[in-house]
């Protein structure tokens, strides 16, 4: 995904927030900080022209990396089951790639969590034939008016068709195209609606937005995520996975256990560092400025989220 359009503006356009965040806006010229776009719109606009890459996993399982989160796809005669449902934009190459696996209409539409990049496709997916399964959260906030201030973006209410109508409220099993599914509630975690999916058969595990693989992950506490909830919901991962379990992360490569368990690490030991430094009584600046990220950085900072501002996201909850 680095090399894609989308993560270089979603990049860029990061970075100029935190330089915003960081310097204040008395010091930013009016009109400058006017026009600073919220990267929803930006990345909205790169998915026209985002490339799809389409990679076939295990059993009847693909997933289709570039429009916004990945999406897996479970192909079959009761129809294509969709997880996440990516960006209007690459509609067109969506539809490609999900013609180029098998003939089977789309029937099925989960969404991992309410993310814009998740869900902007609901709508249309819906329009041809997909029935939307989503955690009551995330319902929630695909019905509502939500305020992302870390994005600087208000979500007004989805349109209807875009809304999921089976509801989770427990975990569950899904049987279709021979597959067993299950379907597994994180509690608040990345956002406070967050599901993974694991196709049993395949022995592959959706982890949504709990694992970035190689980045630093986005939390969102304006909907109930939080650092403790991330680091809960990858022990979670790690102890449910094995040496064989393909890992479809949110973000990033394909992944498997070890890159799990290094993603792991790095959120408690950032953490951990975070939280000494806040506990000295150190400001949100002073913490940003001691660089506790500095040795993770060229790892992991070069995608959305840059060390200053995974550094903030820690901040805010510890
Ligand atoms: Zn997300």
């Amino acid at each position: 995904m680095k090399t894609n359009p989308t993560s270089r503006v979603y990049r860029r356009r990061f970075i100029t927030s935190s330089i915003i965040a960081t310097t204040g806006v008395c010091l930013m010229p009016r009109r400058l900080f006017a026009a600073a776009e919220s990267p929803v719109v930006t990345i909205r606009n790169a998915a026209a022209t985002a490339k799809i890459t389409v990679a076939k996993l295990r059993g009847n399982v693909s997933v289709l990396e570039g429009s916004g989160g990945n999406i897996a796809v479970l192909t079959g005669s009761d129809g294509k089951l969709l997880v996440d449902a990516g960006i209007p934009g690459t509609r067109a190459r969506i539809m490609e790639a999900l013609a180029s696996l098998s003939d089977d209409p789309v029937k099925h539409l989960i969404n991992t969590h309410w993310h814009f990049d998740h869900t902007d496709g609901n709508e249309w997916l819906h329009s041809i034939g997909a029935e939307i399964t989503a955690h009551e959260n995330t319902r929630k906030h695909l019905a509502t008016t939500t305020r992302v201030e870390d994005w600087n973006f208000t979500f007004p209410p989805v349109p209807a068709g875009a809304l999921p109508t089976k509801i989770l409220t427990a975990d569950q099993a899904l049987h279709l195209n021979g597959s067993t599914l299950a379907l597994k509630y994180y509690g608040p975690a990345h956002t406070d609606g967050d599901i993974s999916i694991e196709f049993t058969d395949a022995n592959i595990l959706h982890v949504a937005d709990t694992f970035w693989n190689g980045h630093y992950p986005f939390i969102d506490y304006s909907t109930g995520g939080s650092i403790d909830g991330m680091i809960r919901a990858t022990e979670a991962n790690v102890a449910r996975v094995t040496d064989k379990t393909i890992v479809i992360p949110g973000h990033g490569p394909i992944g498997n256990k070890s890159q799990l368990t290094e993603f792991r690490d790095m959120l408690v030991a950032i953490r951990e560092k975070v939280a000494a430094l806040k506990k000295q009584g150190k400001s949100r600046g002073e913490v940003v400025a001691a660089k506790p990220t500095a040795e993770y950085d060229a790892k992991w900072g070069g995608f959305v989220i840059n060390g200053d501002f995974f550094t903030k996201l820690i901040y805010a909850g510890v």
